[in-house]
Parts: structure tokens; C-alpha cells; sequence
């Protein structure tokens, strides 16, 4: 989503002719899309700020800052009559472009003398978290909501630059198209992420996304189709869909059929789907359509009802295995990953058993193996403490590990001697990387003479597999 999101900010900042530099020595301003799902990445950002030179303007937006907005009371009596109290980020939204980009001097100003005929903006305004910061590292200049990253040129000539933007602001996020080569994660540069809905309703336990980005939003069918067209039009081959829970979004179906449809598409994926939120007409598009990848990453979290029921999730175990059984039961095979975490409150070493049962019948290809930390603010920190040691989570989660290494390398072992599609994503030295329709990483021994570029599609055949990666040999260039 971040990607998404950066790809969106560089447009909207290219559109008002700022100059794009990947070199960060080489920056007059560095930009922080910053995200907060572990306090690990929030550290992050921290150092980050330390390494900046001080002539370089800093700014930083989205989770860090929205998670931190919300923790901010502002009392109706310190907004003017005229201005529409905001969502619980404790922010004020609003599509008027003269309501934007406050400054803290404003803010003073307007709170030691109210006036309800006064304007009173957004970002910087009532954020602590930028005061705090601002004491330590001088050359932060601006935070701001990633939703008002279509009024940044507003935001900026309040700040004092003299810009021009070539077209409309908006504050409409999802009309904010971006290049689609910007949006992508991979070297290839092939692959276009288009979010579909933003933020999320669920308000898992343990989960800061609801508090950190707000309450969940659809953005129209029309728009989606519109950017996932220019892209292929462009040149992109691979689509990937993004939502919190992407299979939410009241028209997802008709929003794949739609993009299957279009020319120029080899490859469409969509992440992170919620077990609830499966139909069957959504498995028997991954059973019919081709160009839809045999790929689902589908977080189940926990293999114990009693985690799961304390996680809030909203299912049992017994649906989450019902739900693998009708994907294994399709007649295209697909490729199942996971999200699970280990150490939650009160988690004994029977429901991890249950954890690792849920492991063996998902017979996943991969799980992304998160250790409990609470995270301030969510339900969980507040109801549940945290009452498993570290050295257990460890112990616990090196477990999860090794029975996922050999679950791997006996999926990885079937596929000997098949042949696929895949993607190049590296070439380095001797050695080609890319990744297959089902998301398997490949390696494959290049030979001086190929003629296999970055981006380009192959068809291979698996020679050797190892857990988690599998290597193969060239069949045909497609
Ligand atoms: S579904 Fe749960 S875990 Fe996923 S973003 Fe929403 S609240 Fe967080």
C-alpha cells in the first residue's frame, strides 16, 4: 500500500514540477510515507530522521503521524461553529481547498482568539507528534494526512513556495493517478498496485489500522477500471489489487471481471482478502480465469478458537479449514500463504498446538510468522496484557519456522518437472530471479549467451527445489 501511496505523492509533486531524485544526499526535501503496524517501523523512521543533512526539509505522512493525530483531544469549543468536527483521528476533513495547511502559528493564534468566521486547517495543527519531533530535528517542516496528499500544492504554497500545478487539486485520493512504473514494488517494473479501498472496519484486537488510517472507504468501480486501463495502456502487465480487506469492496467481483477483460493483462492479483468475505463466484474465478493468479494470501492469525474469538477475528477455526478444504477442492491448483502470529495474551501451548495443526492442513507455502507486541491504543493493549515471555514467542515461533520449511520444500518438490510462466525480476551475475503465476520465487543458472531480460516473461521448468525457493531451467521465451 505504501508504494501505492508514494507513487500518488510523486505525482501530485511532479505535477507541480518538483524533480524526483532517488539519490537522498542529492534531495532538497525528503518525503516519509511512513507506516505503523509494529513499533519496529516507527523506530525506524526515528533513526531515519537522524540520518537527513540539515539544509534538507522533511515530510512525513500517513500511519506514524495519523496514529499519533488520533491520540490528540481536541474539544469542540476550540473549532469555530462553521467547521464540521472530523472522523476519531481528531483531524478535520473537509473538500474545501482554503481549509488547508495551518500552521502552527495559526493554530496559536486561532486558539487564544476563536473566531467562528476563521478557517481553521488540517496537518500540522494538532499534531503533537510534530511538536515533539520539531524540537529534536529542526528541518521537519510539514506532516500531513495521506488523504490531503491531493491538496499538497495548496499545502505548500501556504507554506510559502511559489508553485504552479498543472492540473486540478483534489482531495479525492483514489483520482490521483500515478504512472503506473511508479507504482511498482519490483525491479521489472511491470507490475501496477492500485488501491481499491483504503483503511479498515474490522478492528482486530491487536491491529493499529483502524485507529492509524480511519474507517474504510470503496473507492468507485469506474475510477479503478479507469487507472488499471491507462496502465496496460502504458505497458504494465501485472495488476495487483490493494485493500485492507480487498474482497470487501461491494463491487470486487465485477472490478476483476472487468480487468480479466482488458487487453494487455497477463497476470492479476489482488491482497489481503478476509476469510469472511470469500464467495464462491470469487473461487470460481480463480478455478476459470487464468490470467488470475493461483495465489492466495489469506491471514488466518491463529489455528485456537480461543485466540481467535480473543482477536476479534470474527471466525473459527472450523470455518478458516472449511475455507482451505473449498480452495483445495477447485480443479486449478492454488497456492495458499498466511499471515500468523505467535505469543498472543494468554496463548498456551495448547492453542499454539492448534496453530501448527492449522499449519499442517493449510499445508501453506508460506507463512508470514509475526511475533505479539502490543501496539498502544489497540484493543489488545489496552484488555489483554502481555503475558507470554519473549524467550517463549521465540521459541514458539522458530517451531511455526521448521514445520513451515519442510511444509515448503515437500510443496516446493511436487512441482519438479512442471513447467510455468514467470516473470524475470533480477538479473545478477550468473543467476536470473523472478517469481512464478503462484508467487514461488525462482532461481535460475543464466548462461552467457541468453538473451532474457529484466521483465520479460519465461517459460520455465522447476530442476531442484529448496524450502521457500526453487530453481529452474529455461524452456522457451514466451
Ligand atoms: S482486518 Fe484486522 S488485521 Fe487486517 S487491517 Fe483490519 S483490523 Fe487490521
Amino acid at each position: 500500500m505504501n508504494y501505492a501511496d508514494s507513487a500518488r505523492i510523486k505525482a501530485v509533486l511532479t505535477n507541480c514540477w518538483f524533480l524526483y531524485t532517488e539519490n537522498k544526499k542529492n534531495a532538497d526535501i525528503i518525503i516519509f510515507d511512513t507506516c505503523s503496524i509494529k513499533q519496529k517501523s516507527e523506530d525506524k523512521i526515528t533513526g531515519k530522521l537522524k540520518e537527513t543533512l540539515p539544509h534538507q526539509k522533511i515530510r512525513i505522512t500517513w500511519c506514524m503521524i495519523q496514529h499519533n493525530l488520533r491520540n490528540q483531544k481536541i474539544t469542540e469549543k476550540e473549532l469555530p461553529e462553521n467547521l464540521k468536527r472530523g472522523n476519531f483521528l481528531g483531524s478535520l476533513q473537509t473538500k474545501n481547498p482554503e481549509i488547508v495547511g495551518i500552521t502552527a502559528d495559526e493554530v496559536n493564534e486561532f486558539r487564544n482568539n476563536p473566531s467562528p468566521d476563521k478557517v481553521v486547517g488540517i496537518n500540522n495543527a494538532f499534531n503533537p507528534l510534530f511538536y515533539t519531533l520539531k524540537k529534536k530535528q529542526a528541518n521537519i517542516e510539514l506532516f500531513w494526512r495521506i488523504d490531503d496528499t491531493g491538496f499538497l500544492p495548496l499545502i505548500l504554497q501556504k507554506l510559502g513556495y511559489q508553485i504552479h500545478h498543472d492540473t486540478e487539486t483534489t482531495n479525492e485520493y483514489s483520482k490521483i493517478i500515478p504512472e503506473w512504473f511508479n507504482t511498482s514494488m519490483n525491479n521489472h517494473k511491470k507490475t501496477a498496485y492500485i488501491p481499491i479501498s483504503s483503511w479498515c472496519n474490522q478492528f482486530c484486537s491487536y491491529c493499529i489500522v483502524p485507529y492509524a488510517r480511519g474507517l474504510e472507504k470503496h473507492y468507485p468501480k469506474e475510477q479503478i477500471i479507469e487507472e488499471a486501463k491507462r496502465h496496460l495502456a502504458s505497458g504494465c502487465k501485472e495488476i495487483v489489487l490493494l485493500g485492507q480487506i480487498v474482497n470487501k469492496h461491494p463491487e470486487f467481483i465485477e472490478i476483476l471481471k472487468t480487468i480479466l477483460s482488458l487487453d494487455g493483462l497477463e497476470w492479476l492479483r489482488y491482497t489481503s482478502p478476509y476469510p469472511n468475505f470469500y464467495t464462491p463466484e470469487l473461487l470460481f474465478l480463480h478455478e476459470t480465469e487464468n490470467k488470475l493468479c493461483p495465489h492466495i494470501h489469506i491471514p488466518f492469525q491463529s489455528g485456537s478458537n480461543t485466540i481467535l474469538k480473543a482477536m476479534r477475528r470474527g471466525y473459527t477455526v472450523e470455518q478458516a479449514k472449511e475455507f482451505i478444504k473449498n480452495i483445495r477442492s477447485l480443479k486449478r491448483k492454488i497456492s495458499i500463504t498466511t499471515d500468523m502470529i505467535v505469543g498472543y495474551p494468554d496463548e498456551t501451548e495448547e492453542d499454539f498446538q492448534a496453530s501448527l495443526d492449522l499449519a499442517k492442513y493449510g499445508n501453506f507455502d508460506m507463512i508470514y510468522i509475526g511475533i505479539y507486541s502490543p501496539r498502544p491504543g489497540t484493543f489488545a493493549h489496552k484488555n489483554h496484557p502481555d503475558t507470554i515471555d519473549r524467550a517463549t514467542k521465540r521459541e514458539r515461533r522458530n517451531r511455526l519456522n521448521e514445520l513451515l520449511k519442510s511444509i515448503s520444500k515437500a510443496n516446493n518438490d511436487q512441482e519438479i518437472g512442471q513447467i510455468k510462466k514467470a516473470i524475470v525480476d533480477k538479473i545478477h551475475d550468473q543467476e536470473i530471479y523472478g517469481y512464478t503465476d503462484n508467487m514461488k520465487q525462482i532461481i535460475i543458472k543464466n548462461k552467457s549467451d541468453s538473451k532474457i531480460n529484466v521483465g520479460n516473461f519465461i517459460n520455465v521448468r522447476i530442476t531442484k527445489a529448496i524450502p521457500f525457493k526453487l530453481y529452474w531451467e529455461i524452456v522457451e521465451n514466451s
